[in-house]
């Protein structure tokens, strides 16, 4: 994960560590090649800027370039700003209400079906009782695949086939969730190729009868700035509460998982990072950034 972002800013930060004492202009090539690692590693172009100013900023002060130890403390500059970038500290899922409404959204590919089981895992293990509800209708094997995973994990899957509307299949789940006693319900919502604005006014539509304590947009980190556009689509029409980020565990490079919340200002709260059912974790961007900076 981001090998070549970290092994170009490991490089960066040798020869300064190396430098003992450094001058503005030290600091100015310094920040030029992690502009350039960044903008490799295929991170929004605005974010970069802002982010490079922001620590030329902080690194250019007296007191940093008369420090005894310059190099290092330009690198904590780098690491806090990385960690800011990435949304500061991990975010929790919130539930206001019982049960707990989790909407899933993303287009298709992106990993949706797959993370509403992870979900339901998750939460099954803190003894909770999730109910899972199968409203892709579009792709042909999407309710089969989730009715597939709800057995594996002991999770019921509430289906109405894929005669009805999502929006109903939705509003019925979760009536269906209350009356039996679930504290979580998980909509596995259909994704398209594309967005268009059938797909929009449906998901609308689910907002509106489900009020969701959580609307998550689910996003392929390995997309990179398609995955950055994409959050910012979904979050101007749905007002999306966080971002889940899948397939961190491939070759990626690390644009979406440094761009996405300055660009969209919502966080990503949880990253998939693997194909199996337990391959989930909560995404904290402390650890991330040291572990972008070696
Ligand atoms: P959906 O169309 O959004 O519901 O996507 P699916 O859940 O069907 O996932 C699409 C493909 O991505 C499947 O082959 C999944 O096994 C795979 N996938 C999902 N999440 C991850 C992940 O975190 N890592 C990897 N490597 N593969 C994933």
């Amino acid at each position: 994960m981001f090998q070549n972002l970290s092994d170009r800013l490991q490089d960066v930060f040798k020869k300064l560590k190396g430098k003992g004492k450094l001058t503005e202009s030290d600091i100015k090539e310094a920040m030029r090649e992690v502009r350039i690692a960044l903008l490799e590693a295929d991170v929004n172009f605005q974010v970069v800027k802002d982010f490079i100013n922001k620590v030329r900023e902080k690194s250019v002060g007296q007191e940093i370039l008369q420090s005894l130890t310059p190099g290092q403390q330009v690198i904590k500059i780098v690491r806090d700003e990385l960690q800011e970038l990435m949304g500061g500290t991990k975010s929790e899922l919130v539930f206001k209400k019982t049960p707990g409404v989790v909407m899933l959204v993303g287009l298709q590919g992106a990993g949706k079906t797959t993370m509403a089981a992870k979900l339901a895992l998750r939460y099954k293990k803190k003894n909770k009782k999730p109910l899972l509800v199968a409203a892709d209708i579009y792709r042909p094997a999407a309710i089969k695949q989730l009715q597939v995973l709800g057995e594996q994990l002991g999770v019921e899957v509430f289906t109405m086939g894929d005669k009805n509307s999502p929006v109903d299949i939705c509003k019925l789940g979760l009536e269906h969730a209350k009356k039996n006693g679930y504290d979580l319900v998980i909509f596995d919502t259909a994704g398209r190729l594309h967005i268009d604005e059938r797909l929009m006014d449906e998901l609308e539509g689910i907002v509106k009868v489900a009020n969701p304590d959580e609307i998550l947009l689910v996003v392929d980190a390995m997309t990179g700035q398609d995955a950055v556009n994409v959050a910012k689509s979904f979050n101007e029409k749905l007002d999306i509460t966080g971002v889940i980020l899948t397939k961190l565990d491939g070759d990626t490079r690390g644009g979406a998982a440094l761009s996405i919340k300055a660009v969209t200002g919502k966080p990503i709260k949880l990253v998939g990072i693997g194909e199996k059912i337990e391959d989930l974790d909560v995404f904290h961007p402390d650890r991330m950034a040291s572990r972008i900076l070696g």
